[in-house]
C-alpha cells in the first residue's frame, strides 16, 4: 500500500514554492521521495526556501522565474530536464490576490491577477507537458480556491481566474488523458499564510466569518494540504482525472 504513495525517482516542480502553501507542498513531495524544484520571483526567498528544504535532508533546487513570462518558464523547465530529468509532477501553485471592489478595479490590476493565476498555469503546463509525454505520463495539480465555486465581494478578478483554472483543469484532463497525464486541482479552504495574514486578526470580520462558517472551526494550515498533494501526485490517484479536491474543513458543504 505504501508503494502507491511513494514518489521515489520522480521529479516535481512547484510554482510559487518559496513560502506559504507552496513550500509545504514541495516539502511533502520531497518527503515522499521526489526530487523537488520550485520557483518564485524573489531571489532571496528562493535561496531561503532551498536552505529550509535542504535542512530537512531534501533534494531541492530553486529557480528565479516568473510564471507569466513564457521564455523564463521554458528556460527553467529545460534546465530542470537537463539536470534532474523531465518533470513528472507539476503543482501550479503560484498565485496572487487583489481585494478591490470591481467598480474601483483597473483593467491593469484585473489582467495582472488573470495573468498570474490563470495564464501562468497554462504557460507552465504547456512547457512541462512534452517532458511528461516523453516519460509516458505525469501529474498536474492546479491550486484552485473556494472562489472557483463561490462569488464574493472584492475578489472579482481572483474568482474569475480561479473559476477559469477549474475549467483549465477539466479541459487539459480530457485533452492529455491520451498521454497518461492526470490533471486535477486542489481547492484549499482558508489557509493561514502570508496571503491571508491581514484577514486573520482577532476581531476582523472575515476571521469571525471563517470561525462561524467552517465546521472545523479553524483556519487551515499549509500542512493540511500535504497529504492531498502527495495523493494526487502519486499512483494512488491514477484513475482520478479532471477533479478538484476541496480541502476546506467542510466550509463548502456548510455555506
Ligand atoms: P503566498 O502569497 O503566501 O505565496 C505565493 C507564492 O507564489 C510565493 O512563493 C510567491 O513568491 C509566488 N508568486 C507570486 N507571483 C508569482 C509569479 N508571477 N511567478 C512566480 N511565482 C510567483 O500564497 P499562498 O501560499 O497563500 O497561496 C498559494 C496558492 O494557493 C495561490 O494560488 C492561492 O491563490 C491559493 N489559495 C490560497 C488560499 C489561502 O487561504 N492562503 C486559499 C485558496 C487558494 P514571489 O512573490 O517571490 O514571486
Amino acid at each position: 500500500m505504501q508503494d502507491q504513495f511513494s514518489l521515489k525517482g520522480k521529479v516535481a516542480l512547484v510554482t510559487g514554492g518559496t513560502y506559504g502553501i507552496g513550500i509545504a507542498m514541495a516539502q511533502a513531495l520531497g518527503k515522499a521521495g521526489a526530487t523537488i524544484t520550485f520557483n518564485a520571483r524573489s531571489e532571496d526567498k528562493v535561496r531561503e526556501a532551498e536552505l529550509k528544504c535542504r535542512a530537512l535532508g531534501l533534494d531541492a533546487y530553486g529557480y528565479v522565474c516568473d510564471v507569466t513570462i513564457e521564455a523564463e518558464v521554458r528556460s527553467m523547465v529545460s534546465d530542470i530536464s537537463q539536470k534532474y530529468g523531465d518533470i513528472d509532477i507539476l503543482v501550479n501553485n503560484a498565485g496572487i490576490i487583489k481585494r478591490i471592489p470591481a467598480l474601483e478595479m483597473s483593467v491593469e490590476d484585473f489582467n495582472e491577477v488573470i495573468n498570474v493565476d490563470l495564464t501562468g498555469p497554462f504557460i507552465v503546463s504547456k512547457a512541462v507537458a512534452p517532458g511528461m509525454i516523453r516519460k509516458g505520463g505525469g501529474k498536474i495539480i492546479n491550486i484552485c480556491s473556494m472562489m472557483s465555486e463561490l462569488g464574493r465581494e472584492t475578489v472579482t478578478a481572483y474568482a474569475a481566474a480561479k473559476g477559469g483554472l477549474k475549467m483549465l483543469t477539466k479541459n487539459l484532463a480530457c485533452e492529455w488523458a491520451e498521454y497518461n497525464i492526470q490533471v486535477n486541482g486542489i481547492g484549499p479552504g482558508y489557509i493561514a499564510t502570508p496571503q491571508t495574514a491581514p484577514l486573520r486578526e482577532v476581531g476582523h470580520p472575515f476571521n469571525d466569518f471563517i470561525m462561524a462558517k467552517t465546521p472545523a472551526a479553524r483556519w487551515g494550515t499549509p500542512e493540511d494540504l500535504e497529504g492531498p498533494t502527495v495523493f494526487l501526485a502519486s499512483k494512488a490517484s491514477d484513475f482520478i482525472n479532471g477533479h478538484i479536491l476541496y480541502v476546506d474543513g467542510g466550509i463548502l458543504a456548510y455555506i
